[in-house]
């Protein structure tokens, strides 16, 4: 038996690693970098806690752990004494004469595991003890945990972990291993680069987290579809809703509460002790439902949430997967469940464009947001497109892939016989288990692209998404008459197509690029690049039957 197994075994009685877990830790242990991207639950923390022990039992001393979670902290520590393992806990919680006795502790070598706070780890004081320690060869590893908040793409980014660069240009030679369960390729790429891991080994497990359903569905009533959803499929269960807004999150509890669910409100406008207690109820009782904003979730560790429900869309794929991540951790079935409509899309995409960031930031902002429309509107399989935006192909290669341990290992590592398929099935997510009916929206697209380009041509300026399908539709307004769009030839021209199917022809055409909407110009639509090939044809345009086809171009989707 190894060392990192024995120490498996004997500290934390389990029987053996998971997927990349033994050569991760070799790595560490042996004295190599790591960046690790491991889905929640995928047992991160072993990672580094079997190399710590194992470099301190061969006198290399004390593992310093940056993390931002207090929370998390405190747990950690708190398993790792009953553990028998030496560790501690520097952060705003302790007292001054706390956090000394604890610094004591450390300087004279009797801590095996140490967790602090980012801003505490870069304090010149902090610095001065860990220079101590390095001065007698006492520093045995640096694990930088949520690594991602380095990141400002990033959907958390913390100032402070940029000046964690300080451990490698000062400590040199002391083993980092940097962790994290969001990271799409360009996060990924900004932890290396600002961590200065350019040396450091990947070790990518699979993202996938099979007992998530994943469902999108287009939004009507909201509130009606959501209790109709919790009613029907976790009555009496617990699960978190995500709303954009506190006000939306009270207005939701209240509607919910009223409806019989057990729901409590939680938002960072809430009084401390009103959140504290909300979040200990959610964690100590069953069932119940959380209304919250995105406030609410990092380091909360419940493993039976059923069910995770966006009423809003979230701004990017990293939220919406990081979001929907704290459904089932237990392993048993759990719901990822997200209603979207056109307002979400012209919403998040004025938040984009009235931020004050530069226009660099707020392209990638805008290019993240499309790969999530993309996801929603998608009419083939959720998973495969959600993993691949973290650049996994699925179904794996490896044929020990599988939850959660993962089967690519390190980088450029598969292994096995299974060739990923294009026109992949996960068997669960909505489209998979019931195939969207769709209909072709080719026609409706093409009408509604050379309309706006008419009216653009015709006035001089752009038009919002009521106007062009009240022209298209025939409908003369007293704005169409004002600026004799009636005299257009495609006036009435898609006479047959109602509102409802309109509009999804149009979230289509934003969701893939091939149509703009100008949130500082009264969301007026643009075309773009993208809008040739539509225009020309070129780009069938396919819709979900929810989106109410005109009975005539029904069609089956083909499989
Ligand atoms: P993460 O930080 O990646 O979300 P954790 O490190 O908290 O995950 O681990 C998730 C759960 O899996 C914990 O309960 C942990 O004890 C357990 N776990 C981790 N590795 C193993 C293993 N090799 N065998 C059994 N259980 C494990
Ligand atoms: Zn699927």
């Amino acid at each position: 038996m190894t060392l990192p197994e024995s120490i498996l075994h004997e500290v934390f009685g389990y029987a053996q690693f998971r997927g990349p877990q033994a050569a991760i830790v070799d790595h560490v242990i042996a004295g190599g970098d790591a960046l690790v991207l491991m889905p929640t639950g995928g047992g991160k923390s072993l990672c580094y806690q079997i190399p710590a022990i194992a470099r301190q039992r061969a006198g290399q001393g004390v593992a310093i752990v940056v993390s931002p979670l207090i929370a998390l902290m405190h747990d950690q520590v708190g398993a790792l004494h009953e553990a028998g393992v030496e560790a501690a806990f520097l952060n705003s919680t302790l007292s001054g004469e706390e956090a000394n006795a604890v610094e004591k502790r450390l300087l004279r070598g009797e801590v095996t595991l140490l967790y602090a706070a980012p801003e505490r780890v870069t304090t010149p004081r902090f610095l001065a003890q860990l220079d101590a320690l390095h001065e007698r060869c006492q520093l045995s590893l640096f694990a930088i945990d949520e690594a991602h908040c380095v990141s400002q793409w990033g959907h958390d980014f913390r100032p402070e972990y940029r000046a964690l660069t300080v451990l490698h240009e000062r400590y040199a030679g002391v083993p980092r291993i940097a962790l994290t369960a969001t990271a799409d390729a360009l996060t990924r790429a900004d932890i290396v680069e600002r961590l200065q891991l350019e040396e450091a080994r990947q070790f990518v497990s699979s993202f996938d987290r099979p007992n998530i359903r994943y469902t999108i569905v287009e939004k009507k009533d909201v509130t009606t579809q959501l209790l109709r959803f919790i009613e029907r499929e976790h009555a009496g269960e617990a699960g978190v809703v995500y709303c954009q807004s506190r006000k939306r999150v009270e207005e939701l509890a209240q509607t919910l509460s009223e409806a019989g669910v057990a729901a409590l409100p939680y938002h960072a406008g809430l009084d401390a002790a009103v959140r504290q207690k909300h979040q200990d109820r959610f964690l100590r009782e069953d069932g119940i439902v959380m209304v919250a904003t995105i406030a609410f979730g990092m380091g909360i560790d419940k493993p039976d949430v059923r069910f995770v429900a966006h009423v809003d869309m979230p701004k990017n794929i990293e939220g919406y997967y990081q979001e929907t991540g704290r459904a089932g951790r237990d392993g048993q079935p759990a719901d990822a469940w997200m209603a979207y409509g056109l307002q979400d899309v012209v919403n998040q995409r004025r938040m984009i464009d009235e931020s004050p960031a530069g226009e660099d930031f707020k392209q990638v902002m805008v290019g993240k947001l499309d790969a999530l429309l993309a996801l929603a509107e998608a009419i083939d399989c959720r998973r495969v497109r959600l993993l691949g935006y973290f650049g996994e192909t699925y179904p794996h290669a490896s044929p020990d892939a599988g939850p959660p341990q993962g089967g690519r290992g390190p980088l450029g590592g598969q292994r096995g016989h299974e060739v990923p398929s294009v026109g992949a099935t996960c068997g669960n997510c909505d489209n998979c288990l019931t195939p969207p009916q769709v209909w072709d929206g080719t026609d409706a697209a093409r009408k509604l692209l050379s309309t706006i380009y008419r009216v653009q041509q015709h006035s001089g300026i752009s038009f919002g998404a009521g106007h062009i399908m009240d022209i298209l539709r025939g409908k003369t307004t007293e704005k169409v008459t004002q600026f004799g769009h009636e005299r257009l030839s495609t006036f009435g021209l898609g006479a047959e197509f109602s509102e409802q199917q309109l509009r999804g022809v149009l979230r289509q055409l934003i969701a893939t690029g091939a149509l703009a909407v100008n949130a500082q110009a009264f969301n007026t639509l643009q075309l773009t690049d993208g809008s040739r090939a539509v225009l020309k044809g070129e780009l069938p345009v396919m819709l979900r039957e929810s989106t109410a086809a005109p009975a005539r171009t029904r069609t089956r989707r083909d499989k």
